[in-house]
């Protein structure tokens, strides 16, 4: 268990994309994280990369951490001691650094050509040399020489000197333990280009140690770029921070996530319809659980109770159906006017069923419809296909063909609709209580099981076999339509 005092973590996007759903879950944590421990939320943008980094995808990046709930503490719009919070206006910061690692003999200038390199790679490829990294031809040539061929303008990059004797690199990792790997594999590596720009793993640590970032919670593509940035982080003399790598989220075929697995970015969900609470809710229990048998936490309980103890090491896989399951749960714990308020009526606009900013109806039968229809839903936009019976004029309304073949077109539907048009007609006080104590009586009456009466109402009135209780679904539609249906449907059953 790694210290939690003082916690300061950051989420650190490269805006070159939409957030993905991993780099929510990696949010998520960072977040949940932070307010576990009562430390600081960071939102850092590493936007050095000037060829893919785009500022809309910036503010796409920035809406959808909003839709996520996941307030930060410093960052873009809210600031902060520690700032600027993108990397492109901290550029002079990492020259800065990587100067003064070179005046104090942890970085040296190098004058090899990418001619020089390859003909290097080659000829120890060739004696098939154990190590093929750079062969530290510059690690050498005397400081002030240099220095001096930097100001005659010739091209150089910055190199970080790997000490020789480094031995060794383990890092630490809450998730994955103690992993080892030999220094002498790293090479001296790059950190500032030729053309003035810092590499990833060198503008991050600047970044990181400068920021005092306790513990970095990413993605374990990254694991193999932690010993280069541990070796930054003790040329620099700054403190490690605790590292936790978590697994990346895979597809179904355990094949990384893409676009053929569906859905990949935060707001495909979110315009899906996927509540912001159950779409974190499922993310943070990919591979980190409280107890391993709760599957709604809220996130209060995730900002309270998150730990990297819990995080597991093993690939997450995305499961649509868990996601679609805990999304129903939130719509069920929802009261019945929140559902009508806040999924049913946006939801009827967002489809035209209802016109932009009207409401057809009085609010009592939003509140019935929310009723019925809010255990059938595990996502918002599924009203509007369980509803549109609801918004079809009598002799507009589609049969289902299979339900006519199963319900309409069986002996005794027939009778059935005659004997419920009947029962209804003279009904005044139309309400699904009363509804189904008129039609209650039929089947005895004609002595046909329940299925074989309600079922065929049922496809007359809303077109499929499938709604909810009876009397509630007549109720909505209304007397005059339910009876216009029951008659236009006599013509379809035997
Ligand atoms: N910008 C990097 C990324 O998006 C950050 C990695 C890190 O957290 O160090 O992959």
């Amino acid at each position: 268990m790694s210290d939690t005092k003082n916690v300061r973590v950051r989420f650190a996007p490269s805006p070159t994309g939409k957030l993905h759903v991993g780099g929510a879950r990696t949010a998520i944590y960072n977040w949940a994280f932070a307010r576990a421990t009562g430390g600081t939320f960071i939102l850092r943008i590493d936007d050095t990369d000037p060829t893919r980094s785009t500022d809309e995808n910036t503010q796409v990046i920035l809406r959808a951490m909003r839709w996520l709930g996941l307030d930060w503490d410093e960052g873009p719009e809210v600031g902060g001691d520690y700032g600027p919070y993108f990397q492109t206006e901290r550029l002079d910061r990492y020259r800065e650094a990587a100067e003064r690692l070179v005046a104090e003999g942890h970085a040296y200038y190098c004058f090899c050509t990418a001619e020089k390199l390859a003909a290097d790679r080659e000829a120890a490829a060739a004696r098939k040399d154990s190590f093929q990294g750079y062969a530290r031809t510059c690690r050498d040539i005397d400081p002030a020489e240099a220095k001096a061929r930097v100001e005659a303008g010739e091209p150089y990059t910055i190199r970080i000197k790997v000490p020789l004797d480094r031995g060794d690199v383990v890092v630490r990792d809450a998730v994955h333990g103690d992993v080892t790997f030999n220094a002498r594999e790293l090479d001296d590596f790059i950190i500032f280009r030729s053309d003035g720009t810092p590499t990833y793993n060198f503008a991050t640590v600047v970044d990181d140690a400068e920021m005092g970032i306790t513990h970095i919670i990413r993605g374990d593509d990254h694991l193999s770029n932690t010993p280069r940035q541990v070796i930054v982080y003790e040329a620099l003399g700054a403190p490690v921070p605790t590292f936790a790598h978590i697994s990346m989220i895979l597809g179904a075929d355990g094949k990384k996530l893409s676009k053929r697995h569906g859905a990949t970015s935060v707001e495909e969900y979110r315009d899906a319809g996927y509540l912001s609470d159950a779409f974190v809710n499922y993310l943070a229990l990919l591979g980190w659980a409280p107890d391993g048998e709760s599957t709604v936490i809220s996130r209060e309980r995730l900002a309270s109770e998150f730990s990297l103890d819990h995080v597991s090491k093993n690939p997450a896989i995305m499961d649509p159906k868990k996601l679609d399951f805990i999304n129903g749960e939130y719509l069920h714990a929802m009261d019945d006017q929140a559902f009508a308020d806040e999924i049913l009526i946006p939801e009827l606009h967002a489809a035209d069923l209802e016109p932009a900013g009207e409401c057809l109806h009085e609010e009592a039968w939003y509140d019935m419809l929310a009723a019925a229809l809010k255990p059938r839903t595990t996502l918002g936009p599924q009203v509007v296909e369980q509803a549109a019976y609801l918004y079809t004029a009598d002799n507009e309304l589609e049969y289902d063909e299979k339900a006519v073949k199963k319900w309409l077109a069986k002996e005794g539907a027939r009778k059935a609709l005659d004997a419920a048009g009947e029962a209804l007609a003279g009904l005044e006080d139309w309400t699904p209580e009363a509804i189904e104590a008129a039609l209650d009586p039929i089947p005895e009456q004609l002595e046909m099981g329940k299925g074989k009466v309600f079922q065929p109402i049922r496809v007359a009135v809303v077109g499929s076999a499938a709604s909810p209780g009876i009397g509630e679904t007549l109720a909505l539609a209304g007397k005059e339509h339910v009876l216009a249906r029951i008659e236009r449907a006599k013509e379809l059953a035997s």
